[in-house]
């Protein structure tokens, strides 16, 4: 059999993630490829790291991109944080919390669970229970936008309850950096980490990640070895905070990291808080349709992330029915439900460049063409919230 190149078909992506990705960033992509000890090469890491800084809102030196997926940089910070032996707080409300617990146990710790109902946010007065129950605890982690159940929660109050209880932080951004407020050095987050394809809208595969001066400290001053010699970010630094003496680690996603910074330029040329602004307007129009076809929310309101809705499949409705005939009949891609949400609801994501009114447009008419009836036209009442922005 001779194979033939593969063509994907365009799709809009208004899932959970990868969203749609700027043109500009997969033209990046295909330039040319350079060695990654070029100086040319040397200076772009440069600005990746001044750029990732102020997509965190950060001065950490300790500040860079992971070759690999959001997973990966997640593994990053507990296998550097968490030795054997430490007690560490998770606090759990959806998918990401659970594989917070699964990596502190793969590091010998021991995972102490906050509960919090899926849909709901964390509960700062349960982890200060459970840090008053557990003073010998080391870290608490918590997911800041858990994509799963599209639930923000108050990252800046659950930081300073840790620091009270003189425990370090480990928090996933992986779905809020580049779509709702997040200010690493302002809430004195010790440890986070992201994700390139969700509202940085840049190919799958990268982790940006950022660690403040008490995790570095923590981090040189081990016990033991990290367990991971990929993730070992005492060898990681040499390459990616050597300056002129950088040295071989592995060979990074070179053009992986055009991309990469692309879309860090086009986060900056457009500012961080008309992002947040403009994810959040989209969210508004989004919701005006979905109202009108008597669509709910699952999350309340307060708590609602604007780049994943999370909204209840209307009664009789058919969820897979609904969501193979817009792949297949618009091109468009929209979230199931996971865990206890599977079949009830369905995850529409406005990520990055993917958050932008054609989309909503396109979503809200093509929902009506499979069958979901509006009052009025869900079409028109998101065009009155952008006629009033
Ligand atoms: C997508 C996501 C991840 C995992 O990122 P991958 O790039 O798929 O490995 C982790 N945490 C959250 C909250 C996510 O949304």
């Amino acid at each position: 059999m001779s194979a033939q190149s593969f063509h994907p078909p365009v799709r809009t992506l208004m899932g959970p993630g990868p969203s749609d990705v700027n043109p500009r960033i997969l033209e990046a992509m295909s330039r040319p490829t350079i060695g990654h000890l070029d100086p040319a090469f040397v200076g772009m890491m440069e600005e990746v790291k001044g750029l990732l800084q102020y997509a965190f809102q950060t001065k950490n030196e300790l500040t860079l991109p992971v070759s690999a997926p959001g997973s990966a940089g997640m593994e990053t910070c507990f296998v550097n944080l968490v030795e054997r032996g430490d007690k560490v707080i998770v606090c759990r409300n959806g998918v990401f919390g659970m594989r917070m617990i699964e990596n502190v146990e793969r590091c010998g710790g021991e995972a102490i669970v906050v509960d919090d109902d899926w849909g709901t946010p964390v509960d700062p007065n349960k982890l200060e229970d459970a840090l008053k129950a557990n003073p010998d605890a080391k870290v608490v982690a918590f997911v800041h936008a858990e994509t799963s159940t599209g639930v923000q929660s108050d990252a800046k109050t659950l930081v300073e309850i840790a620091h009270k209880h003189d425990c370090l932080t480990i928090v996933d951004a992986v779905t809020s950096l580049g779509g709702s407020e997040l200010r690493v050095d302002d809430w004195n987050i010790d440890a986070i980490y992201s994700g390139t394809q969700k509202c940085l809208s840049c190919t799958p595969g990268i982790s940006p990640v950022s660690f403040s001066q008490m995790a570095v400290e923590k981090i040189k001053n081990r016990q033991q070895k990290v367990q991971s010699w990929f993730l070992d970010l005492n060898l990681v630094m040499g390459y990616w905070g050597g300056g002129a003496k950088r040295a071989y680690h592995h060979t990074a996603p070179i053009n992986a990291l055009y991309a990469l910074h692309e879309s860090l330029v086009i986060l900056q040329n457009e500012g961080l808080e008309n992002a947040w602004a403009r994810h959040q307007r989209n969210h508004l129009a989004l919701k005006a349709g979905l109202e009108s076809m008597g669509i709910e929310f699952v999350v309340e309101e307060a708590y609602r992330l604007p780049q994943l809705n999370n909204v209840r499949i209307p009664g009789g409705v058919d969820d897979a029915e609904v969501r193979s005939r817009l792949l297949n009949e618009f091109n468009l891609e929209i979230g199931a439900g996971l865990g206890d949400f599977a079949g009830k609801v369905w995850r529409i994501g406005l990520m990055g460049y993917a958050s932008n009114p054609k989309n909503v447009l396109t979503c809200l008419s093509a929902l009506e063409a499979v069958g979901l009836e509006a009052k009025g036209s869900s079409v028109v009442e998101a065009q009155r919230i952008y006629a009033a922005a």
